[in-house]
């Protein structure tokens, strides 16, 4: 197990943090993590972190439900109901934008994504880290998925990374090589979540949106404007992912109160997703937000 504290910030290149929060990994080893906030632009990370080597050991749970189809609990069986739901939403917004072509999804976990990208006569490829979830989405799609964008000799209309970026250790250098990938005119998507929700004020540590050590960078707006910036791309438009309150906000009060009954948590929960995406409604500050971007 190797552990490394992140020297520079990867918006600003400052070496200097502060400790912000000790949070906790709450789903596989139950140990606590820093965040550690940059001092000069704000931006909030993971630091110490497992290693590019290490992490995979948080990564190995049958529990991990991003790469797993089995809903075994309620929050398991409602996450795959909302997935549905929420398929046919991100290809509407995709369409929106792009009205058909040549799709990666990157980190695609079992490509339920490219799956129904691909129904709809779209193109697809994939690329997908873990073995285990790679091997499964070959299957499911019927295509190659790919190890890292870098074996892949084409480029891509459109580029997707659903919850992802927050994962990547290389940050900087993984949105250099996916500009490199996309052709002139196409767009980007990015989903990650953002903690100056008001989910994610009411929980605090227990917030199910840090999910640390897996998430390595917690983004603002602002941290997600300078970034894609720096990298040469222009937010076109942002959306909020409304049911991504709820939903995180029925982990988090998982983590805070694991004594209550499922009952009551699960209001709870409700009304403190409810919440948020009311007052997301005037604020934008959604529990996970959009980013569609576009080459400058
Ligand atoms: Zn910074």
């Amino acid at each position: 197990m190797t552990f490394e504290t992140v020297s520079a910030c990867p918006i600003c290149s400052s070496e200097q943090f502060k400790p912000l929060l000790v949070t906790r990994d709450y789903s596989i080893s139950k140990t606590e993590f820093t965040l550690q906030e940059c001092v000069n632009c704000n931006f909030v990370l993971t630091s110490p972190r497992p290693d590019r080597n290490t992490i995979s050991l948080y990564y190995q749970s049958a529990n991990y439900i991003s790469h797993t189809n089995k809903g075994n609990t309620l929050i398991d069986r409602l996450y795959l109901v909302a997935r549905t739901f929420t398929l046919r939403w991100k290809y509407k917004l995709v369409r929106k934008h792009k009205p058909g072509g040549f799709v990666l999804d990157f980190g695609c976990g079992t490509g339920a994504f490219l799956q129904y990208m691909k129904k709809r006569n779209w193109i697809i490829a994939g690329v997908e880290p873990s073995q285990t979830a790679r091997d499964q989405a070959s299957e499911n799609t019927g295509t190659t998925i790919y190890s890292s964008v870098s074996s892949i000799g084409k480029k891509f209309d459109v580029i997707t990374l659903w919850h992802v970026l927050e994962h990547l250790h290389d940050l900087n250098k993984n949105i250099q090589e996916l500009k490199q990938h996309l052709e002139k005119g196409g767009i980007l998507f990015i989903a990650v979540p953002n903690h100056n929700s008001l989910d994610s004020k009411n929980y605090g540590a227990y917030w199910a949106g840090y999910d640390v050590p897996r998430h390595l960078w917690h983004f603002s707006q602002q941290d997600m404007v300078k970034l894609l910036n720096k990298e040469g791309f222009k937010i076109i438009d942002t959306v909020g992912m409304k049911l991504d309150a709820l939903y995180v906000s029925l982990l988090s009060e998982g983590y805070k109160h694991p004594k209550k009954s499922s009952f009551a948590r699960f209001v709870k929960a409700m009304i403190s997703g409810v919440k948020s995406n009311l007052s997301a409604g005037r604020t934008g500050q959604y529990s996970s937000i959009i980013y569609i971007a576009k080459q400058v």
